[in-house]
């Protein structure tokens, strides 16, 4: 299972994570697997027959009727609408690359006029997001005896959850840093506890115990393989242009997308403050170890 765009404290990374759950939970997971693509097969064969293929297009027309059909929450949903886009986006990269023969040849038609099926058991991203949706939106409303079992059962999971991963990401990060003779720069972890505004008291909960684990983690082991780590101040890093520095709260347009007013730098803005936080990194390092030469330092 592969969980991307952890991206948190500045540093971003895709990793693989190998869950170890009991029987049941993973009978639960599987099942949940198969649902997810399930609806993928279903949504691909709507989206080949209408000629809809951009992930927004497909959310407008499709995502109400897929959650009520497979019964998925809203953020499954929204990752499965993602992965069958991707999964069309890359099968127009390699038929233009010319991968299934030239224009009009038999087999170029044929994978240009069936769907995309996707394997029962293919992988499905999941996310944070994901693994506290339930408990959330559902079990805390009725608080009845039997909601409540389930929720405490259910928070233990995704606890465990949230520990594995959160494992995976500091020991990459560090190992990676360790290969790459990198430091790593963190924002300050009491920032990060303001920063997380949640809709639902629950999601502040996971979230912030979350993050503030992966902290520890990362503290732990970076100390424990000799790589630097250094927390910076993070403020104003996510409205701060990475390419000129130009600072303006409408720098960032949405939640992802970072363009700056002046100098017209488009980026991720997560990429972007990470790139902040990597220069806040190197200037925070020098204080620290001068009169000794600064490492570079990234967090990415
Ligand atoms: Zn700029």
């Amino acid at each position: 299972m592969s969980v991307p765009g952890n991206s948190v404290q500045g540093v971003k990374q895709v990793v693989k994570v190998r869950v170890l759950p009991s029987e049941r939970d993973a009978a639960a997971l599987y099942e949940t697997l198969q649902t997810c693509n399930l609806a993928a097969s279903w949504l691909s064969a709507q989206m080949h027959a209408a000629r809809v293929f951009r992930k927004i297009d497909a959310q407008h027309r499709f995502y109400n009727e897929l959650r009520a059909r497979f019964g998925l929450a809203a953020q499954p949903a929204i990752r499965v609408i993602g992965k069958v886009a991707e999964a069309y986006a890359a099968l127009r990269a390699n038929i233009a690359a010319g991968n299934y023969g030239p224009p009009g040849s038999d087999r170029r038609r044929r994978v240009e006029d069936s769907p995309i099926v996707f394997r029962p058991s293919g992988a499905q991203p999941f996310d944070a997001r994901c693994l506290s949706w339930h408990f959330a939106d559902e079990l805390q409303a009725k608080k009845t005896s039997s909601a409540r079992r389930l929720l405490k059962k259910r928070r233990r999971v995704e606890t465990g959850f949230a520990a594995d991963i959160n494992h995976q990401i500091s020991k990459c990060t560090v190992a990676e840093a360790e290969r790459t003779g990198y430091g790593i720069a963190v924002e300050q972890l009491t920032g990060i506890r303001d920063r997380v505004r949640p809709r639902k008291p629950q999601r502040a909960t996971l979230h912030s115990w979350a993050f503030a684990q992966l902290g520890s983690f990362l503290a732990y082991k970076a100390k424990q393989a000799g790589v630097a780590l250094v927390e910076v101040d993070h403020a104003y890093t996510s409205q701060t242009c990475s390419a000129c520095g130009w600072v303006d709260k409408h720098n960032r347009r949405t939640q992802a997308v970072f363009e700056c007013g002046r100098c017209r730098f488009v980026g991720h803005a997560d990429h972007n403050a990470a790139i902040n936080i990597s220069a806040r990194g190197v200037e925070r390092w020098g204080e620290v170890m001068r009169p000794y030469a600064a490492p570079t330092l990234a967090a990415s």
